[in-house]
C-alpha cells in the first residue's frame, strides 16, 4: 500500500453540494468498490473516499458532497486543476465475490454519495444481474444516474416526490419483499445500514450475503 501524488484534472459540479474530482490515474491499480484515502499534500490530513471510475478508465475520479463545516470535503472542493493530490490505497474489501460476478441476482442499496461503488461495478463488469436503490433526498441527488440501466435503478427520493418513489430505501424495503437468495451490498450511513439490515435479515437473508460499506 503506498501513497502517490495525483494531478487533479477537472472538479466537475453535480449539484450546489456535490462534485466528482478527476485525476490523472497513473499506474494506481485497485478492484471496483474500494476506497482510497485522498489527502492534502502539504498537511498530510485525510479522508477516505470510494472509487466512482471503473478499473478501465485513464481517470481516477471520486464522488464527494461537501458537508458544512466539513474541512476536508471543503478543501477538496477548493482544489485547483492542475494542483497534486496525496491517494494511498486502495484499501478495502466492498468488493464482487466469483458468485456475484457471474449473474448471481445482486442488489445494491446506497444513499446518498453511497452510489459510488456501485458506479464503479456497473462501468467497470458488463454483465451483471443487479437492481439498484437509490435513497437521496432530491431527484437531482440521482448521482450517475446514466450509467445504471433503467430497468435496473430505483430512485427513493424523501423530500419531494420527483423519483420513482416517495420514501426512504427503508420504507421502500418494508412494503417490498426482497429475494432471500440475493446477495445484498449496501452503502452509506450507518443509520440506513442499521436498519436495512434487519429488514433484509427479516426476509431470511443470510449475514454473508448481506455485505457493508459504511461512510460515516
Ligand atoms: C470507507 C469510506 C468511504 C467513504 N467514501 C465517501 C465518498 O465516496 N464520498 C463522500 O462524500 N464521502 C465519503 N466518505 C466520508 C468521508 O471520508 C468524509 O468523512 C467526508 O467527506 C466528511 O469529511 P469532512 O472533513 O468534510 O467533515 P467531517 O468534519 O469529518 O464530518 C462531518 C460530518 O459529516 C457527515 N458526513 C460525512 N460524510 C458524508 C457524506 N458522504 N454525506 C453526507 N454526510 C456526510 C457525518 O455526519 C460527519 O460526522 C467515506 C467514508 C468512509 C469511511
Amino acid at each position: 500500500m503506498e501513497t502517490q501524488k495525483h494531478q487533479v484534472l477537472e472538479l466537475e459540479q453535480l449539484t450546489p453540494e456535490t462534485f466528482l474530482i478527476h485525476l490523472d490515474r497513473q499506474n494506481f491499480s485497485f478492484k471496483p468498490g474500494q476506497y482510497a484515502i485522498l489527502r492534502n499534500p502539504e498537511t498530510g490530513e485525510g479522508r477516505e473516499y470510494s472509487i466512482y471510475s471503473s478499473d478501465q478508465e485513464n481517470r481516477l475520479s471520486f464522488l464527494v458532497r461537501e458537508i458544512k463545516d466539513g474541512e476536508f470535503s471543503r478543501y477538496l472542493r477548493h482544489l485547483k486543476v492542475g494542483s497534486q493530490l496525496a491517494v494511498e490505497g486502495p484499501r478495502g474489501f466492498f468488493i464482487l465475490d466469483e458468485k456475484s460476478l457471474n449473474g448471481h441476482p445482486l442488489l445494491f442499496i446506497a444513499t446518498g454519495t453511497g452510489i459510488s461503488p456501485f458506479h464503479s461495478f456497473v462501468q467497470s463488469y458488463r454483465n451483471l444481474n443487479y437492481q439498484v436503490l437509490h435513497g437521496v433526498h432530491f431527484a437531482d441527488e440521482a448521482y450517475g444516474i446514466a450509467a445504471f440501466d433503467p430497468d435496473r435503478y430505483l430512485l427513493c427520493t424523501s423530500r419531494e416526490e420527483k423519483g420513482d418513489y416517495f420514501g426512504r430505501v427503508s420504507y421502500y424495503l418494508k412494503a417490498h419483499k426482497v429475494d432471500e437468495n440475493s446477495i445484498c451490498y449496501l452503502c452509506g450511513n450507518s443509520d440506513m445500514i442499521e436498519e436495512v439490515t434487519n429488514i433484509l435479515e427479516g426476509y431470511g437473508i443470510s449475514p454473508e450475503n448481506i455485505r457493508t460499506e459504511v461512510f460515516f
